[in-house]
């Protein structure tokens, strides 16, 4: 129920449901998802539905996680990639396989050594973890190519949008009550943001929780 074939049954799924770009489908395909969630959550671990990973948060289905990816890589090879809340891990380990540096924030530190652990065990060796809130970005090391974001913001972050390179993506799931996927990205003469299709995501909340 965790092998290899099923994998490849739930990308087959994920593809016969839209998804087309095939660097994010071989990725999908590659990642042991189960290892991502509780053992008794494990056998479901390859349907396409969002599960409880803790703290009340959700690892998101493997299709959101697709369709970002999808829309924020727009073909293109991307070489950073910032995520703002890794939960449990398994989105970070998507992200690892399309790009060289992932640098992934969260506010939950409990979730932080759980995420570590698991990507450890799934061999993942280019994500590098922060306990922070991740509302700012990472000004630090920015420029991103491409910016995810896992909570839903009740606006775009303005920082975030200036954190991407030339080219870059920012895709963010925005609203309180309702919540839309949005767009965002950096374009020659400045920033052109697209408002797309209805999710639903967990809130994102402000400072640090251990
Ligand atoms: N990508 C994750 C999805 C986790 S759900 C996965 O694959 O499991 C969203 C995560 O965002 C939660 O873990 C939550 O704690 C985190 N989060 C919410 N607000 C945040 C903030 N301001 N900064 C960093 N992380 C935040």
């Amino acid at each position: 129920m965790t092998s290899q074939r099923t994998r490849l049954r739930m990308v087959e799924r994920l593809r016969a449901g839209g998804l087309r770009d095939e660097l994010v489908l071989a990725a999908l395909a590659s990642v042991p998802r189960h290892l991502f969630v509780d053992e008794a959550l494990a056998s479901r671990a390859y349907e396409d539905i969002a599960l409880p990973i803790g703290f009340g948060q959700t690892i998101s289905a493997p299709s959101t996680v697709g369709r970002m990816l999808e829309l924020g890589r727009a073909g293109r090879l991307v070489d950073r990639i910032l995520e703002i809340g890794t939960g449990c891990g398994y989105q970070a380990a998507v992200l690892s396989r399309i790009a060289r540096e992932v640098h992934s924030v969260e506010r939950i530190a409990a979730l932080i050594a759980k995420a570590r652990r698991v990507l450890r065990e799934a061999r993942v060796t280019n994500v590098r973890i922060k306990h922070a809130d991740g509302s700012p970005g990472l000004a630090q090391i920015a420029p991103f190519d491409l910016i995810v974001m896992a909570a839903a913001a009740p606006q775009v972050p303005a920082e975030l949008a200036d954190q991407l390179s030339p080219g870059g993506r920012l895709v963010l799931p925005v609203g309180t009550r309702e919540q839309q996927l949005v767009l965002v990205e950096r374009t020659g003469r400045g920033f052109q943001e697209q408002r797309l299709e209805a999710v639903n995501f967990v809130p994102l909340l402000p400072g640090l929780s251990r």
